[in-house]
């Protein structure tokens, strides 16, 4: 059905970002304090003042109770992003602004909002995305204590999960709300990588973002359907409509329910050919979900999501508790653990690295780990150490070359005899594989493969770099395809490498969750597949509908064809 065609229905789109349909009633969060600052009777100076710092007391002391549970739960990425809110309370600098301001505007709640909206300013004009949104952050710190101080209370929500609606909402109303709760999120602003997308994306809260400004057309308290694949919210859907997406709802849970029924299953060709399939995470409290989609191990822990959303590098101590829990809970499956990949799209400000005019071909992954001995030894003992806890792997991202690799082994002996020495127990049995996500390693994979345990090929970088388009432009998305030829030969070219020096290759790149693809893969012979955990079942299925022969077959016809976009019409013909 398209969206608003319907009744009554009225059809806003934004983008989803994280998939799955909500129904329920809106509740506009970020709430609007102006009411209550308008009817607030400011005391003395003194008065004022010491109310800011009653309410930044009280505020620290909620925030490091949040925390706490947050840890307890081991959610470090959410815990983070309140240390950092908690930190930003206490800043002494925000602080005797307040003060300042009290002196100007005798109102303590408006001096404290004003010293907000100042330093917000500040982040929201610098050019690097993942800044501007900490401008978010501050707000939200503000708006904390000031509500504080305002004697403003917390949205209260009833028996039924609401849909929380805002302009942006501050990360820390949806971490104070139970998941149960929480049906949807509806974000005038904010992007994947946004704060309150994280913290909703942990729960599987079906989100959609960046409405804009016709978020005002959505009243408080209406019936809206949410569609966190389509970025769709209907607003106050007719019967009809309503049906039709409670109907959607009844098919989203048969289909999770038949998934589950996969799960225990093998990913096996009608004729015995067996293919492992993995899960790409980024923390290690996403194994025991992704263990619950039937997969068999992790393929691609994006080490890198240990880094972020704190305030400085994380311990070889931090980092061995988050490697040995992911390590532990695959339980003797495989555990392959990425090193940091830090640039490209995914800045860490604690580095101070300078902007570049082409972050993805600048200093990026590999290259800072080479550079940075005090990066990355402390990342490789934690990585060893985690490995006698179970099956870990060592993952180079963006190797060009053999030398680079060459490195990486000089490194790992280096971390090896570190611990050695300081008593620690480490596995001498981690291997040290590469990511394949360059042409230039896809085309020296026979000379890497003398070196390497292991290839796993990286299919979002390597056709961007192989096809020279920017995997995150949309004006040019219709040329990134995985299926063009170009791609097709270097994937093979590297799956034969791997064979002829008996090593195993699989890929961790989101190629490996097209269906598909996978059934070409599997005839080029990789024997693994690592993809996002929600889509291990719909491949599973595919790998098991068809025979290796019928496989080979189809490969045979596809690498004699010359366009990409041939190639994935023929296979939708075929394999549908
Ligand atoms: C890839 O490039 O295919 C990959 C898996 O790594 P990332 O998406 O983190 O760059
Ligand atoms: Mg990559």
């Amino acid at each position: 059905m398209e969206w608003g065609m319907k009744g009554m229905a009225e059809g806003l789109r934004g983008k989803g970002v994280i998939a799955g349909i909500a129904v329920g009633r809106i509740m506009m969060a970020g709430q609007n304090i102006d009411g209550y600052l308008k009817g607030y009777q400011p005391g003395n100076k003194d008065i004022e003042n010491q109310k800011i710092k009653d309410a930044i007391k009280a505020v620290v002391a909620v925030l490091q109770e949040n925390i706490k549970t947050l840890q307890a739960k081991d959610m470090v990425e959410q815990a983070a992003i309140l240390e950092a809110h908690r930190m930003l309370a206490q800043d002494p600098m925000m602080e005797e602004t307040m003060h300042t301001k009290v002196e100007e505007l005798a109102n303590a709640p408006l001096a404290v909002l004003d010293t907000a909206k100042e330093q917000a300013a500040i982040f929201e004009q610098m050019d690097d995305p993942y800044f501007r949104e900490r401008a978010t952050d501050i707000r939200d710190v503000g708006k904390r204590i000031a509500k504080y101080i305002l004697g403003v209370k917390e949205p209260e929500i009833g028996d039924d999960p609401v849909i929380l609606c805002g302009h942006e909402i501050e990360p820390s109303v949806i971490a104070n709300i139970p998941t149960d709760k929480i049906a949807g999120v509806v974000l005038g602003q904010g992007s994947t990588t946004c704060h309150a997308v994280i913290i909703a994306k942990a729960r599987a809260i079906p989100t959609v973002v960046g409405i804009g400004e016709r978020l005002a057309e959505i009243p408080d308290g209406a019936l809206v359907i949410l569609d966190g694949e389509r970025g769709d919210i209907l607003v106050r859907p007719d019967e009809m409509t309503l049906a039709d997406y409670r109907e959607k709802i009844k098919q989203q849970e048969e289909r999770k329910a038949y998934y589950a029924e996969l799960a225990p299953l093998p990913a096996v060709t009608t004729d015995d050919v067996r293919v492992e399939l993995c899960a790409n995470i980024g923390n290690h409290m996403d194994v025991d979900a992704a263990l619950t989609y039937g997969a068999e191990g992790v393929g691609l822990f994006r080490s890198e999501f240990v880094f972020m959303g704190r305030q400085d590098i994380p311990t070889e101590e931090d980092q061995f508790k988050a490697y040995k829990e992911a390590v532990e809970k695959c339980g003797g499956k495989i555990c392959v653990i990425r090193t940091m990949d830090i640039g490209g799209d995914k800045p860490l400000p604690y580095l101070n690295i300078p902007p570049e005019d082409n972050p993805f071909l600048g200093y990026r992954a590999l290259r800072i780990s080479l550079q940075r001995r005090d990066l990355f030894l402390p990342q490789l003992k934690a990585i060893l150490r985690a490995g006698v806890y179970g099956k870990a792997a060592i993952m180079a991202p963006m190797v060009i070359n053999v030398a680079e690799f060459k490195k990486v082994l000089d490194f790992v002996e280096e971390a090896k005899l570190e611990l050695s020495h300081e008593g620690k127990a480490f596995s001498e049995n981690v291997q040290v594989g590469i990511m394949v996500e360059t042409p230039a390693a896809a085309i020296m994979t026979p000379e890497l493969a003398k070196y390497v345990d292991f290839f796993s090929i990286g299919t979002n970088d390597l056709v961007q770099y192989t096809l020279a388009v920017d995997r995150g432009n949309s004006s040019i998305s219709y040329l990134y395809n995985h299926f063009n030829p170009a791609v097709l030969r270097l994937i093979q070219r590297t799956a034969q490498a791997a064979k002829d020096n008996g090593i195993w290759c699989g890929m961790c790149g989101e190629m490996a969750s097209d269906p598909l693809a996978a059934v070409l893969l599997l005839a080029m012979g990789l024997s693994e597949l690592s993809m996002s955990a929600p889509s291990i079942p719909r491949v599973k299925e595919k790998i098991r509908s068809v025979s290796s022969v019928q496989a080979k077959e189809l490969l045979a016809d596809v690498m004699k064809m010359e366009d990409g976009e041939e190639i994935k019409a023929y296979l939708q013909k075929v394999l549908a």
